[in-house]
């Protein structure tokens, strides 16, 4: 399942901020649209869509995505919105692949069985899905639709099919943080790393910082259950945003990514392209540097984006004390999680 290599890549220096921090990683948003429209990610009612013709085509997309490969990116996830809603999709992962890189998906897993022999033709491995409850009901109450069966029979069969699944499940007190051993039991007998999310702020999406399940409660939950003596750290990778457990004998493994309390800016390698062809140097900054004007201008993006990414500041986009989290103005106008790719 190899990608094909066919584009030499030269690290320069524009990826590179003036925190010395190298960005060899871009996510980029596929679409604005979601078949699923979870409470914390997409507001009530809902976003102005972007109109299509201000949104990136799958050429641009690869053009683009190509640029940033040249200049250092080794790694691309796509995103959205839900990926797999675009009708081009699988021609975009046709493309990508032959850039060279490591990539991979972040999904709902909706649709994921249209295109298992996809992701196997064009070397997608690494699947991320996001599933917050393991109750139809609640399931059905946070992504206002009756999809759970689909949802969790489109994860095991990405398992068996071989694929390297991630379930990502955002944690919000009085919700979810009752499922937290449910969802580690899931690693009892199947190879899938299960990582508990911070919920955080965005347009719309009601944050609110009690509404935070720490780390330190999810490991006494841990603990309660399994017992001290099962619980056992495990290393963490490079540019790592979780940090991973495994409960002895299981096959599968947790983690925790705590971006709000704890984050990871230190390490961060991340940079953003949203469906409409916008540059965000930070998940939590509500600045973006257009691409896809200047792109369809015929002018040179690399001056552009070694701007943006020197203007990236030390720590969560110049929010430095975790109370300045709580303060609207810095970050109610900031787009929602679904129209910034997550
Ligand atoms: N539709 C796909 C999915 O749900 O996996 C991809 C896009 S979604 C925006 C990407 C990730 O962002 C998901 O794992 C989702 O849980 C996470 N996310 C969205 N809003 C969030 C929030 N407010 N706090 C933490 N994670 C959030
Ligand atoms: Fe859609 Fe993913 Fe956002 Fe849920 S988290 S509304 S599935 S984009």
């Amino acid at each position: 399942m190899a990608p094909n290599t066919t584009l030499m890549t030269k690290v320069t220096p524009i990826l590179t901020d003036t925190h010395g921090r190298t960005h060899n990683y871009l996510r980029i948003s596929l679409s604005e649209k979601c078949n699923l429209r979870c409470t914390y990610c997409m507001p009530h009612d809902g976003i102005e869509l972007t109109p299509s013709e201000d949104l990136m085509t799958a050429d641009e997309i690869i053009s683009i995505a190509r640029v940033f490969v040249e200049n250092g990116v080794d790694k691309i996830r796509l995103t959205g919105g839900e990926p797999l809603v675009r009708k081009d999709f699988s021609y975009i992962l046709e493309e990508l692949s032959k850039l060279g890189v490591r990539f991979s998906i972040t999904t709902n897993a909706l649709l994921t069985h249209r295109f298992i022999d996809d992701f196997k033709r064009f070397g997608l491995q690494d699947i991320n899905v996001s599933l917050d409850s393991l109750n139809a009901e609640k399931f059905k109450f946070i992504t206002r639709r009756d999809q759970y069966k689909k949802a969790f029979e489109n994860i095991n069969q990405l398992i068996a099919e071989g694929f390297h699944v991630k379930v990502n499940a955002v944690l919000m007190k009085g919700f979810n943080e009752d499922e937290i051993v449910d969802f580690i039991k899931l690693t009892k007998d199947r190879d899938l790393n299960v990582r508990f999310i911070e919920f955080m702020p965005f347009d719309g999406n009601e944050w609110n910082k009690n509404k935070l399940v720490s780390q330190a409660e999810i490991l006494n939950r841990v603990n309660d259950h399994f017992g001290i003596e099962a619980l056992q750290p495990l290393v963490n990778e490079k540019n790592f945003t979780a940090r991973n457990f495994k409960i002895k004998g299981f096959k599968g493994s947790f983690g925790i990514i705590s971006s709000v309390t704890n984050p990871f800016c230190d390490s961060c390698n991340r940079i953003r392209l949203t469906a409409n062809g916008r540059l965000k140097n930070c998940l939590f900054s509500n600045a973006e540097t257009d691409l896809l004007t200047p792109f369809r201008a015929g002018e040179n993006l690399e001056q552009l984006i070694d701007k943006a990414l020197n203007k990236k500041e030390a720590v969560r986009a110049g929010m430095t004390d975790f109370d300045q989290l709580t303060n609207p103005d810095l970050h109610n106008n900031n787009r929602s999680m679904i129209a910034i790719g997550g």
